[in-house]
Formats: C-alpha cells, sequence, structure tokens
C-alpha cells in the first residue's frame, strides 16, 4: 500500500523569527534527507489544503479560532504566547497543517494510501481547545481524529505521541471521550507541565526522567501503549511524531536515537495491522536538531514501508 507525504509549501513561510528553533529548516532538512536518501522515489506526493473552518470548530472554539484569524498579521510579528508569533504566511500554514491530517486521514479511508506522513508545520500537540502555545495553533491530529470520527463514521480513534513534550493541548481535546485513546510519552517535569497527571480513563500518560534513553522508552512503550492500544483496537492511528527526545536534540533531555523510532513505527504498524486494516497517519510535531530530525524522519517512514 502507498505512503503518502503531504506537505505545502506554505509551511516554509510560517517564520516566527531568525533565531525560532521551529524554523523552516526544519521541513528543508527533511526534504534534503528524503532525496539524498532516494526515499523520496517510494513516497506518493500530495499538497495539504487548508482546513475547512468547520472541520476546525469541531475541536477548537469558534471564539478562539476567529481570535486566530482576527490577530493574523498583514506584516510583521504578532506573539500568541511567550514563544508562539504568527507572521503573514502562518495562518494559511497553520490551515494547512490541520488540512494535511485530515486529507491524510481521507486517503487512508479511501484506500488510496496505507501509511500518510504530513511533514508540516506549525506543530499541534500543543493546542489546546481555545489556547494557542508551544508553537502550535491548532491541534492537528486531534482535528483529524475527530474528522475521522465525524465524516468516516469511525469508533475507535488511537493518537499516540512520542514528542519530547507532553501533548497537553491533544488530552486537552480528547480526555474523557471514549471513541479515542491517546498514549503519549514524554519528558517529566518538563514544559509544559500542563495535564500530566490527567486521570481520563482514555489517556495514557508515560513519563519518563531526563537522561532516558531507548531502552526505558521502548520499556514505556511495551508496558503502558501496547496492552491498552490492543485492548482498544483502534480502527485507525494518527501519531503526534515529534523527533525532539532525540539525543543530538538539545531542546530536551532524552536520548533516543534513530532506531527507536523505527522500533516504535513498527510497533504501530503491528497494532495497525491487527485493527485497522493498517492505517496510520503521521504527524510532524517537534524535532529541532536537523540533521537528527531528517534521520529520525526516514527512519520512521522506512519503518513504515517496511510494514
Ligand atoms: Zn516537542
Amino acid at each position: 500500500m502507498a505512503l503518502a507525504y503531504i506537505s505545502h509549501p506554505d509551511c516554509m513561510l510560517h517564520d516566527m523569527g531568525r533565531h525560532h528553533p521551529e524554523r523552516p529548516a526544519r521541513l528543508a532538512a527533511i526534504n534534503d534527507r528524503l532525496i539524498a536518501s532516494g526515499l523520496e522515489l517510494a513516497l506518493h506526493h500530495y499538497n495539504a489544503p487548508l482546513i475547512e473552518r468547520s472541520v476546525l470548530e469541531a475541536v477548537h472554539d469558534p471564539e478562539y479560532i476567529a481570535d486566530i484569524w482576527a490577530r493574523a498579521p498583514a506584516e510583521g510579528l504578532v506573539w500568541l504566547d511567550g514563544d508562539t508569533a504568527m507572521n503573514k504566511h502562518s495562518l494559511k500554514a497553520a490551515l494547512r497543517a490541520a488540512g494535511a491530517v485530515v486529507m491524510g486521514v481521507d486517503l487512508v479511508m479511501a484506500g488510496q494510501a496505507g501509511k500518510v506522513f504530513c511533514g508540516v508545520r506549525p506543530p499541534g500537540h500543543h493546542a489546546e481547545h481555545n489556547k494557542a502555545m508551544g508553537f502550535c495553533f491548532f491541534s492537528n491530529v486531534a482535528v483529524g481524529a475527530y474528522h475521522a470520527i465525524n465524516s468516516h463514521g469511525l469508533k475507535r480513534v488511537a493518537i499516540v505521541d512520542f514528542d519530547v513534550h507532553h501533548g497537553n493541548g491533544t488530552e486537552d481535546i480528547v480526555a474523557g471521550d471514549e471513541r479515542l485513546l491517546f498514549c503519549s510519552t514524554f519528558q517529566h517535569p518538563f514544559y509544559p507541565n500542563r495535564g500530566f497527571d490527567c486521570r481520563a480513563a482514555n489517556v495514557v500518560n508515560a513519563p519518563l526522567p531526563a537522561g532516558a534513553d531507548g531502552r526505558e522508552f521502548r520499556q514505556a512503550v511495551t508496558e503502558r501503549w501496547l496492552p491498552r492500544l490492543a485492548e482498544f483496537a483502534p480502527e485507525l492511528i494518527l501519531v503526534s511524531a515529534g523527533f525532539d527526545a532525540h539525543q543530538a536534540d538539545d531542546m530536551a533531555g532524552l536520548n533516543l536515537v534513530d532506531s527507536d523510532y523505527a522500533w516504535v513505527t513498527r510497533r504501530l504498524c503491528e497494532q495497525a495491522q491487527a485493527s485497522a486494516e493498517g492505517r496510520i497517519v503521521s504527524a510532524l510535531e517537534g524535532g529541532y536538531e536537523l540533521h537528527a530530525l531528517a534521520r529520525s524522519v526516514e527512519a520512521h517512514l522506512k519503518a513504515f514501508l517496511g510494514d
């Protein structure tokens, strides 16, 4: 089954300033690596559409969405929190980032792709129901999950998140909704330090201490995620694919390596094969050391192809 890669040139135009780590060069590094590795030839490329506002409104507060529209600048930067800014291209980039995940869901549900990777920015997993934060505007994967439920009639959708930061935004949106299972590994204590103690039955938070490596990560996935995923039997798996837990990434203090991302991807492929007809839609979240990011995405996509 085809592996789709969804992106858009607008995602390169969202720029929060020269020294901001969440920068256009991240996507350029991934693109370069895909070409150099030859993996590019195996991908089916799609341009991300602008998401329809009504689809966003199924997940985010309509007043919050209107506020994002209203604050989008014609020139310069507008800061929404201490580290999240909009330039004149940011709104379109954010609409395409969420639109990519929705398109990915449509592709796998139509059988036009088995696996999808959305090489998009801004990321999404910190964006809450009515709050932009942590470089994120809209909760791309949660939007995709609710699209799968509302438009495709799915009854069980899993979201897994291996970004080094806790996906507080995804959790804020899905906690308590038993149609969704949210499994997350993250460094703790660490940013964003909210929601990590969530008690909702459909949230599986597996915190890892600073310094944890692939052995501890794999143990957390094996013991905490996989049994819950098997029991839930998702009809679709969405992935918040952040690669900032890599040991080369100094954004945080975990020590994963490329092969850990391949390993977790294979485990997700196995679950998808068991309950979801192989369907996985993965979306880029963090990952700021460009070489490690690009290699880790390559490992992630190669594991998809090996499925
Ligand atoms: Zn992160």
